[in-house]
């Protein structure tokens, strides 16, 4: 394997996460927990009328089979020991994941503290020092390089992607303040009725890379990262994390330190309120497609709205999420007409 930073035909280091670790796994995982290796949890994938019920390694068996209602199938133990969302096994060598680790380190040790587990009451911003705005700038970026290396959902230009390689491989922070990069923060704060131990807890706060450049963007749990290519762009709200009257004050554009605006936890709810509330709108939208074509196939004629709708009302109904599984949708829709439709 040629490793995607250091260029040399190397031995890949497998099963690594190309958004770090540590800032995910409180996201990934079903209850919180800070284990590698533990989560589950459900993909919604907007554009597919499927929701893919996801696992890691380790997730506990029989927790799997209480949700499943069934074993897991020797093709999803496979997908969880090798696949799992936001890792690579063929793209990186040991001697660069230890870089990756390096510039990773020095986040977690000088940034990380001023946001997690700080008292963030009535803090709207945070503003970084020299020192402390290179380290959080090199490890953003690395965020950006290592997703477009492995996730063709986002693309950087060739030449910002090879200046981020060369920056990365010789962990060097200086000489970054040219890329437009603008980080909110979302305070998490356990719910006061969340019956999970201490350090448990559910935070509902997603993981995705948005399609999109101008910003690219990727929301990783607690953080979120947008970079500009291009500062020529129409303003993006973004499920209410950028704000017109004030995006600009936090591009960080030729400035030595960064701002990182900070949204209180009421605020981050209100925000994946809206990112599920269009999820849900797409995903009802293509469900409605789903339908009109198997009525027509079964019918031989189009559904009246009202017929549409009261399909969308029947599966929208329960919280059973497994109906949407690739192997309960269309045994689904059939029991459907069976039931509904006596003609
Ligand atoms: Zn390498």
């Amino acid at each position: 394997m040629i490793c995607k930073l250091c260029l040399q035909d190397k031995k890949p280091k497998s099963n690594t996460h190309y958004l770090s670790d540590f800032i995910i796994k409180t996201a990934l995982n079903e209850d919180g927990v800070t284990t590698r290796g533990k989560g589950m949890y459900w993909e919604i994938n907007s554009r597919k009328l499927t929701v893919d019920f996801k696992f890691q390694q380790q997730a506990s068996p029989k927790a799997l089979e209480n949700l499943l209602k069934r074993k897991t199938t020797a093709k999803e133990n496979i997908d969880a020991e090798t696949n799992i969302d936001f890792t690579v096994s063929d793209s990186f060598c040991k001697e660069c994941e230890d870089i990756f680790t390096k510039i990773e380190t020095e986040f977690v040790s000088k940034i990380i503290p001023k946001f997690r587990n700080s008292n963030l009451k009535n803090v709207r911003e945070k503003i970084l020092n020299e020192k402390e705005s290179r380290i959080a700038r090199l490890f953003f970026l690395l965020q950006f390089w290592r997703t477009s290396q492995c996730d063709s959902g986002l693309n950087l230009s060739t030449q910002l992607n090879e200046k981020l390689r060369t920056k990365i491989l010789a962990i060097d922070n200086t000489g970054l303040e040219d890329i437009p990069l603008s980080t909110t923060y979302l305070e998490t704060i356990r719910d006061p009725d969340d019956r999970n131990n201490d350090n448990s807890y559910k935070t509902l706060n997603v993981v995705s890379v948005q399609e999109r450049s101008d910003p690219s963007a990727i929301i990783m749990n607690d953080f979120v990262i947008q970079l500009y290519e291009n500062l020529q762009f129409p303003f993006f709200h973004f499920y209410g994390i950028n704000n017109l009257d004030d995006y600009e004050d936090y591009l960080n554009y030729n400035q030595p330190i960064i701002k990182i605006k900070v949204l209180s936890n009421e605020r981050r709810k209100g925000i994946l309120r809206a990112y599920f509330s269009q999820a849900a709108k797409l995903f009802i939208g293509n469900h409605a497609l789903f339908f009109l074509d198997n009525f027509t196939q079964q019918y031989k004629k189009l559904p009246s709205n009202h017929q549409i709708e009261h399909y969308l009302r029947y599966i929208s109904k329960n919280n059973d999420l497994m109906k949407f599984s690739k192997e309960n949708l269309v045994p689904n829709i059939l029991k459907y007409f069976k039931r509904f439709y006596k003609y």
